[in-house]
């Protein structure tokens, strides 16, 4: 086994476990399967949904103090990460934590890649359908299940219930994604099939809320009758259908139902319509607008959106957030995909008390900071593959744009240290790939610089090997002529650059 390969922590009951090896097979970080990363023992905990109690935020926070750096990571899962483990964790603790709802019920699925939905759930004024509950169901029907372990680590699934912020634009295997239909809400079925990268396409299925649990389950059932769970590499979802082909795969499905998939009047699957046709929300709104301070569906309350530079949290920071959810909100903390938090259900009340204790704890909930939509990979510091130190690199062009010019709407870069892209695989608005290259007579380090959107991975390449020392002035020229020339201050970034030939952006 590798170094790099997971290493599985058996709860107490079975033994003294701290850092027994897995005899199996690579997987993706879970509590019960740390992995080695270049600054130590990494170990991601899911948080289904990103709903995460005070109580637990303590003991999280409690870990990351006794075992880790004494801060914890927001990814773009909306799990928590403690990194820089150094000692194995006791199983002890690890069986305490279960016990308090964190991690999977059974060690062997909690690998399985976080389910994702949106952090508004239930609080959002235009959703159609709160998908807590889905998320909730999915996640007891996976622990019931042991023979889910055979899912590809990074097998993935989505509720999005068509609120103002959304989700169903995020990668996904499967997305179920709430639509009106003569006043009725359905789910709408996508599953990722083509080209890798690309969001999950419609397969035509309209689904009732209670269909899809069922559904759910079937496309498991049959994605495992296709994969040999014995490989080391298991196959991705995208790579079966694009193999056997979606009419096929979803053949199989229906023949594990008890009703059908296709459209009762013509018989058919529906017509596939692009996401956007069922929501009034345009690509990349609602991906920052969650910062800051939110009216709820329910009359009288808020909700505030806060900013973690580049998803992270101190250790005290963490808890005094959950002491706020519990003195001011009903006692959870909401983790979003776009690596920060969300504090709840705030009587009106109250929303100036929380802003000062926010701000006490050297937080802040404006969506016009630039570190609100600043993204970074672990870089160099924590993975092998870097060839930057993005979090320390984004973290000093933050501090030079804050001094030197003002945001009026959120500016997404994201910095990835290679081209793997693992800290935000969706397009940004500025895309910053590291690279390493040879200048003023040694090896530096640097980054290709990419905008907006494109067939390539990261959009358009406008500039190509620019040293971190040129780099923050280069970004802040950039921001410079996207403020003069933008048509209006509604017009983002990235729909900025995609109207603007290359030569109109390196002005
Ligand atoms: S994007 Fe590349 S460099 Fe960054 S964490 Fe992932 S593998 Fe490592």
């Amino acid at each position: 086994m590798s170094s790099r390969h997971n290493h599985r922590l058996l709860p107490a009951s079975h033994g003294e476990g701290v850092l027994n090896l897995l005899s199996g097979f690579a997987t993706c970080p879970g509590l019960f399967y740390t992995t080695p990363a270049a600054d130590g023992i990494l170990s991601r905990i899911r948080i289904p949904g990103g709903i995460i109690s005070t109580q637990q935020c303590h003991a999280i926070a409690d870990i990351a103090e006794q075992y880790g750096g004494g801060y914890v990571d927001v990814t773009n899962r909306a799990n928590l990460q403690v990194r820089e483990i150094r000692t194995g964790i006791n199983a002890e603790v690890l069986k305490h934590l279960q016990l308090m709802g964190l991690g999977s019920h059974n060690s062997v699925v909690d690998h399985i890649r976080n389910i994702m939905t949106s952090p508004t759930a239930g609080i959002d004024p235009q959703e159609l359908i709160d998908t807590r509950p889905f998320v909730e169901d999915w996640d007891n029907y996976i622990a019931a299940h042991p023979a889910l372990s055979g899912l590809s680590a990074k097998f993935s699934v989505c509720f999005d219930g068509g609120g103002i912020i959304h989700v169903c634009d995020r990668l996904n295997d499967i997305l179920f994604a709430a639509v009106l239909v003569n006043a009725d809400v359905y789910f709408r079925l996508y599953l990722s099939v083509g080209a890798k990268g690309q969001p999950p396409s419609d397969m035509g299925i309209l689904l009732t809320p209670k269909q899809c649990l069922p559904v759910l389950a079937a496309l498991t059932e049959v994605y495992l009758a296709h994969t040999n769970t014995t490989n080391k590499r298991r196959l991705r979802l995208l790579e079966l259908l694009n193999t056997l082909g979606c009419e096929n795969y979803l053949q199989e499905v229906q023949q594990r139902l008890p009703f059908p998939l296709l459209d009762g009047e013509t018989g058919k699957y529906l017509t596939p319509q692009p996401l956007k046709e069922f929501s009034t929300i345009l690509p990349g709104e609602g991906k920052y607008q969650h910062i800051g301070i939110h009216p709820q569906r329910q009359r009288g309350l808020f909700y505030i959106g806060i900013v973690l530079p580049l998803g992270r949290l101190e250790s005290t920071q963490m808890k005094g957030l959950a002491n706020l959810a519990a003195k001011y909100g009903s006692g959870t903390l909401r983790l979003t995909p776009w690596q920060n938090l969300l504090i709840a259900d705030i009587p009106q009340q109250w929303v100036d008390d929380v802003q000062s204790e926010i701000a006490f704890l050297g937080l802040d909930f404006s969506a016009t900071n630039i570190k609100s939509a600043l993204v970074a990979c672990s870089g160099n510091k924590g993975c092998a593959s870097s060839a930057t130190d993005t979090k320390s690199h984004a973290l000093a062009l933050a501090e030079y744009l804050e001094t030197r010019l003002t945001l009026d709407c959120p500016v997404n870069i994201h910095f990835s240290g290679c081209e793997k892209s693992c800290a935000q695989h969706s397009k940004s608005d500025i895309t910053l790939l590291g690279v390493n290259f040879e200048a003023d007579g040694g090896i530096v380090e640097g980054y290709h610089v990419y905008v907006g959107d494109s067939k390539q991975k990261f959009g358009r390449e406008i500039y190509q090997y620019v040293t971190f020392t040129e780099l923050p002035a280069l970004i802040e020229r950039m921001l410079y002529v996207y403020k003069i020339q933008r048509l209006n201050p509604n017009e983002s970034f990235g729909e900025f650059s995609n109207r603007c030939a290359i030569a109109q952006l390196q002005l």
